[in-house]
């Protein structure tokens, strides 16, 4: 059977162990996992790397324990706004949607704009266009809405209140990607998110720039991250990767280290990112506590981690 690959991630932070109950990490699990098989069963069938990561972001969204589509956090005015992106490494084709309210899956929304607009970026009202045209499926508020992430947004304005920034990652953020090398030996990312509880309305993380968050090009790798969206943005995190293979000569996962843990590790950028290249090597690291992530293969060994060390299931 030819090769392929594909990894998945639901966010990056400080993963509590103590406020992660058994009950919820199997939810945890289950989720990535189903993403990963959505993923998989096209792989496997000779389906695109695009088509992969589209469908398997697509899980993450319709999955409310993430912050993306249905669960994304609130702004600090108590509204979702949302960013997604895609990007095809055949073409660098690439498209993305910022501060997004309506489409069940944004996703789709961003890999619109991609095939049916000659831009790469729509935002707002504009980018919904796009979708209705498409045909989209939309939804209203109450779909959306989860008391975890309205609960979390209180307590963020409150901690704001009394002059303390909320340094909990895992309350402010998250977002889900997906990245593939399919059995042509394409590649393509695709990530979607909420973006960062309380975050100023309008503000727009690096998820849907091509480059930060985002980013695919047969001839090195594809990316998708999570994290401070801000230093992933001012230090162009995925696209960096790519230029240390290009111009360096680096392996995927020295490239991906190096922006990691120094890049973005030494200058408050906490997150991590997913990256594969075109023989379908994976890599999948963070420099935080832990990253909601999982892999799979042609072999069929889905695989699922949430902390570092030996917990894979
Ligand atoms: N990177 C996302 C953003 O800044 C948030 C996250 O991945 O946790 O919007």
């Amino acid at each position: 059977m030819s090769r392929f690959s594909l990894a998945v991630h639901g966010g990056a932070g400080t993963i509590n162990k103590a406020s992660l109950t058994p009950d919820l990490e199997v939810r945890y699990h289950d989720g990535l996992r189903t993403a990963l098989q959505a993923g998989h069963d096209i792989l496997q069938q000779g389906g695109s790397a695009m088509d992969a990561v589209t469908a398997a972001v697509c899980a993450l969204e319709n999955e409310p324990l993430f912050n993306v589509g249905r669960g994304a956090v609130f702004t600090s005015e108590g509204v979702q706004e949302m960013d997604a992106a895609v990007m095809d490494g055949r073409t660098r084709a690439a498209g993305a949607v910022g501060g997004i309210f309506g489409p069940r899956n944004p996703v789709l929304n961003a890999r619109a704009v991609m095939e049916n607009t000659e831009h790469v970026m729509l935002i707002g009202p504009n980018a919904l266009q796009i979708a209705r045209e498409a045909g989209l499926p939309f939804e209203e508020a109450p779909y959306f809405f989860t008391q975890a992430r309205w609960d979390a947004l209180q307590s963020t304005l409150a901690m704001r209140a009394s002059g303390q920034e909320d340094d909990d990652p895992a309350r402010r953020h998250g977002t889900v990607g997906a990245v593939a090398c399919d059995t042509q030996g394409n590649l393509a990312a695709a990530t979607s998110t909420g973006g960062m509880t309380a975050k100023a309305p309008g503000r727009i993380g690096d998820t849907p720039i091509i480059g930060a968050g985002t980013f695919a090009d047969n001839e090195t790798c594809a990316v998708s991250g999570t994290g401070h969206g801000e230093v992933f943005i001012r230090y162009n995190a995925a696209a960096e990767i790519a230029a240390r293979m290009r111009h360096a000569g680096e392996s995927l996962v020295d490239a991906a280290h190096h922006v990691v843990m120094e890049d973005l590790g030494k200058h408050d950028g906490s997150g991590g990112l997913i990256a594969v290249d075109a023989q379908g090597h994976v890599t999948m690291p963070f420099n935080c506590e832990g990253m909601y992530r999982g892999m799979v293969n042609e072999n069929g060994n889905f695989e699922t981690s949430i902390h570092a060390g030996p917990e894979t299931r």
